[in-house]
């Protein structure tokens, strides 16, 4: 961001000022203005579909498929589901369901009620879905809006800025763009709800803000996800659908696969077929399709995140590690998939140290599933954890003996598209989640409201002193 483009400081007061007025107003808690703005979130994407794509190119050097798949349709799908869904999620909840364990006479419920404004602090790698699918759910919740979007994709967060204003209430919904300074600023606020989106050192920094004004806090960090190949395992199709994901966002994606565990007995035929995927997936340059040239997938972001792939390179070279190396363009801070083989003894260096967030991935040799567990175990609980295997025991022994925010059998990311899941770390991966109805639930208070009817006073008199054995034996 330029100094020209950012928020001024001085302005947040006046913004958060403004958006607690018309929460209090209670303007957003109705379902017709949470739809009509749900739809004119829809709109803005479509009618300004050429200025995203620009926007995604400026900051990522995305292609428009993958500013189509990755950023826009998760948004859609999410909008059209809570408009579909919010008469049924905004209903109260009877509680009453057993007369006589829960009194069914005082009617106890759930009203669904709004927490208050939020807070949405953005990532760069994700620039729009990552602040527009917490602010779909916000808006379906009833509660107004400050989105703060990295100032690391600064085309994205001019854009929203123009954008937001001009589609949705102002009094209601707002962009503070800026960096560290802002954010700072804005977590100074008593919220209704924060949730951040980025790494676990800034989550802990925002956590820590947070608890300061005890605000509820959602958040959605990185770390390692790592991916178990077991002696059961389909690998042609489990690797070529890894691949196909890896390559996403040059795998600057928090659920991308970081590390593979795999069994040795599976090992040389894992390495053998990733290589000739990789071989067929991008023909070597000038060929149109070679990793360099492809436009269904982004560069590495800055070019220090390229010189971090690039040391990682270095480090595997120099270990005699390096199996597989994709092709570099550091003028286009391009890098196709490279392959790292660690077995015993084998020094990994930083890529086993720091979340790899790039094109490298590390093949991890271990003698079986116990040990692949092990590994993952003793180490902080990871956001994604992938399982390739054929069989249920191995599953359901994966399942059992491990923790992490989600776990997908055969595939890769699908998670995080699914919108009857709840989206979400564990630990250092984060805390709570999002996407539908689990968004919703994210910035709704769940009130219990009871009701003790006068007609009982009859059967009350127990309660009130003075209160003798007579009493209590009644
Ligand atoms: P980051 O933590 O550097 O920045 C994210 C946001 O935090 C930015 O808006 C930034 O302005 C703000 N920020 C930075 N320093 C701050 C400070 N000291 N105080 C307050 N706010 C501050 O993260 P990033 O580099 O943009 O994103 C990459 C990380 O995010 C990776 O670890 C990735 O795995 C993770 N990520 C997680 C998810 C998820 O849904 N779990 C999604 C995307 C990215």
């Amino acid at each position: 961001m330029s100094a020209q483009t950012d928020t001024p400081l001085g302005e947040i007061d006046a913004i958060f000022d403004r958006l607690k007025t018309r929460f209090a107003s209670r303007a957003t808690y109705s379902v017709d203005y949470r739809t009509y703005h749900l739809k004119q979130l829809g709109y803005m994407l479509k009618d300004n579909q050429q200025q995203i794509y620009d926007a995604l190119k400026t900051d990522l050097d995305k292609g428009s498929w993958a500013c189509d798949i990755e950023e826009l349709y998760p948004i859609y799908n999410e909008i059209e589901l809570a408009i579909r869904k919010l008469p049924e999620w905004m209903k109260t909840e009877s509680r009453s369901k057993d007369a006589i364990t829960t009194f069914k006479f005082i009617s106890p419920r759930i009203v669904k009620q709004p927490k208050g404004v939020v807070l949405i602090i953005g990532p760069w790698n994700f620039p729009i879905q990552c602040v527009l699918i917490p602010l779909v759910n916000a808006i379906a919740a009833g509660c107004p809006v400050i989105l703060k979007p990295s100032e690391l994709s600064p085309a994205v967060s001019v854009l929203l800025s123009q954008l937001i204003p001009r589609y949705l209430d102002p009094e209601a919904y707002a962009v503070v763009a800026g960096g560290i300074e802002h954010a700072t600023k804005l977590l100074e606020k008593e919220w209704g709800h924060i949730i951040y989106t980025g790494s676990t050192r800034v989550g802990r920094i925002v956590a820590a803000a947070a608890a300061k004004t005890l605000t509820p806090t959602t958040l959605e960090l990185g770390g390692k996800s790592p991916v178990i190949v077991a002696e059961c395992a389909n690998i042609k199709v489990a690797m070529k659908r890894l691949l196909s994901l890896k390559q996403a966002n040059i795998g600057q994606m928090c659920v991308s696969p970081d590390y593979i565990l795999c069994v040795r007995s599976r090992v040389d035929e894992l390495v053998s077929f990733c290589k000739n995927t990789l071989d067929e997936y991008w023909p070597k340059h000038p060929h149109p399709q070679s990793f360099l040239n492809t436009q269904a997938t982004a560069r590495l972001a800055s070019k220090s995140g390229y010189n971090r792939q690039l040391s990682f390179l270095e480090h595997a070279e120099q270990q005699g590690t390096l199996i597989y190396r994709g092709e570099t363009d550091e003028e286009k801070q391009r890098m196709g998939i490279s392959l790292v083989l660690l077995d015993k003894g084998k020094d990994g260096g930083k890529v086993m140290q720091e979340e790899v967030f790039g094109p490298v991935l590390p093949i991890i040799v271990v003698e079986d599933l116990d040990e692949a567990i092990k590994y993952i175990n003793d180490r902080p609980h990871p956001l994604a954890l992938y399982g390739c295997t054929t069989t249920k025991k191995a599953q359901d022994r994966i399942i059992a003996e491990t923790i992490s925010g989600s776990l997908t059998f055969n595939d890769f990311g699908v998670a995080t598209i699914n919108r009857s899941l709840p989206f979400g770390g564990v630990g250092e991966s984060g805390w709570g989640s999002y996407h539908g109805q689990d968004g919703f639930n994210t910035f709704t208070h769940n009130k219990p409201v009871l009701n003790s009817p006068f007609w009982t006073e009859t059967i009350q008199t127990i309660r009130y002193p003075p209160l003798t054995p007579t009493k209590a034996w009644i």
